[in-house]
């Protein structure tokens, strides 16, 4: 039976003519080294052509293979499958008493899809969630098992790697011990005058809520670590008003999808992201787009997002505003830089959105903004190059790896081609 193979939203019907899902490891080996054209789909929550495969090539599903995730926890690590999604590494950490340091605002997506595409959740202290791989297993092209850790020459280019290397086989991620988080919705949070240094600091992890059809934000999520002591502002929180019942960051949709609020403490798990794992994320009927761009031009930045907020709220659900720590990864949206993120839910219509994604970009080309690898995007690729410094060493990875570019399509060829 043919089926037709899309995204989560539904905008990228992938050509593959099928999705394999290899059961075990040699049944997976087979597939590769029996293909000149491979792609992997994690949970296909990207929403552009990142996973097609194209030129007739394979997509293939790691989801049917074994949900491995060992715990070490001596050495409060995970060594978690290629497959698996947040949802079921983090029930398996939080039941040994360990914790990632961050989670997305969804637990729904894979690890290994997530880590390829510089996914990050907020926080100003916290690295996207690739920050928190120690080691990546890969298969690569001639069938062999390579494994990069931190402390090799090639590590900082294997994690972040648009799913050009290899099939991510297996990953091992950095743990600490199990932390609480109590989580506050704020209202009505005025642009004029924000210190957004200080706002973005006040709690482990702050994000900024806006629909741009006015100045201002209409709600900010606070998640503090109970273990931690609170900033000098604390949970006073003197820049916006508590909210009064709970909260969903899209007007309109359900709070019970939330995660609890009302400083409730609980699991970090539970309190992370934003979304409940048994319900739908965010709207469900969207496309998004997100732009990193140095988190010292952030005020910059949202004025001038809303110079332009009555192009941008017509077509808009929710914009979120967040904070990532600088990594190292070649490929990071946040390589080298303190960064905010500057997120867009947009409405479902491609032909709509498209154009005002263009005016975005304009208004914060001026700060090198570094689009989201998994997210909507329309920078030119001579752009996106002068964005990455060590886009020469990327590439240099990934023809040793891959010499015959078995995993490269055309949007990563796009991007690397003249180096190449
Ligand atoms: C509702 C919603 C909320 C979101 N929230 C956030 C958020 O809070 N923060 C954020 O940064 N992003 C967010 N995103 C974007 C999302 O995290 C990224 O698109 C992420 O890549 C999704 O992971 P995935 O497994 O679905 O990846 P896919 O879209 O399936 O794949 C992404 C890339 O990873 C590669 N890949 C996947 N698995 C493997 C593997 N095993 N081996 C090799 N390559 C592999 C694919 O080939 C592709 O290149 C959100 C998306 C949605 C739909």
């Amino acid at each position: 039976m043919t089926e037709t193979l899309t995204n989560w939203a539904g905008n990228i019907t992938y050509t593959a003519e099928e999705l394999h899902r290899p059961h075990t490891p040699d049944a997976l080996a087979k597939l590769v080294a029996g293909s000149a054209k491979v792609r992997v789909l994690g949970s296909g929550h990207s929403f552009n052509l990142i996973a097609e495969p194209g030129d007739g090539g394979v997509l293939l599903s790691l989801a049917a293979m074994p949900p491995t995730v060992d715990v070490d926890t001596a050495a409060r690590t995970v060594r978690v499958a290629g497959g698996v999604r947040y949802a079921e590494l983090a029930r398996e950490v939080h039941g040994s008493g360990l914790a990632l340091h961050n989670m997305a605002s969804l637990p729904h997506i894979s690890v290994a899809g997530s880590v390829a595409t510089g996914t990050h959740g907020s926080g100003v202290t916290n690295g996207s969630l690739a920050a928190a791989v120690r080691e990546v297993e890969l298969l690569t092209a001639d069938g062999s098992t390579v494994t990069i850790g931190r402390g090799d020459a090639r590590f900082d280019g294997a994690v972040t790697s648009l799913g050009a290397l290899g099939v991510v086989t297996a990953l091992t991620l950095d743990l600490e011990p199990d932390f609480e988080v109590s989580q506050h919705v704020f209202n009505e949070l005025p642009l004029d005058g924000l210190d957004f240094e200080a706002l973005a600091a006040a709690a482990y992890s702050v994000s900024l809520f806006t629909d741009w059809g006015r100045p201002g934000f209409r709600q900010v999520w606070v998640k503090q670590r109970t273990d931690r002591p609170s900033s000098p502002a604390g949970l006073d929180f003197p820049w916006a008003g508590p909210a009064t019942e709970a909260a969903h960051p899209v007007p309109g949709m359900p709070a019970r999808n939330c995660t609890q609020q009302f400083g409730v403490p609980g699991p970090w798990h539970e309190r992370l992201p934003h979304f409940r794992a048994e319900f739908t994320p965010s709207s469900g009927a969207e496309l998004q787009s997100e732009y990193l761009l140095p988190r010292s031009d952030a005020l910059a930045a949202l004025h001038a997002l809303d110079a332009i907020r009555g192009t941008i709220s017509p077509v808009l659900q929710v914009c979120e505003v967040r904070t990532v720590a600088a990594d190292r990864q070649w490929l990071s949206p946040a390589y080298g830089r303190d960064t905010v993120a500057l997120h867009f839910t947009w409405v479902p219509d491609t032909a709509a959105v498209l154009p005002v994604v263009g005016r975005v970009e304009a208004a914060l080309d001026a700060f090198g903004a570094r689009p989201h690898w998994g997210k909507v995007f329309t920078v030119p690729s001579a752009v996106l190059r002068e964005r990455y410094p060590r886009l020469g060493e990327f590439s240099a990875l990934a023809g040793s790896l891959d010499p015959a570019g078995k995993f490269t399509n055309a949007f990563v060829r796009d991007f690397l081609q003249p180096l190449s």
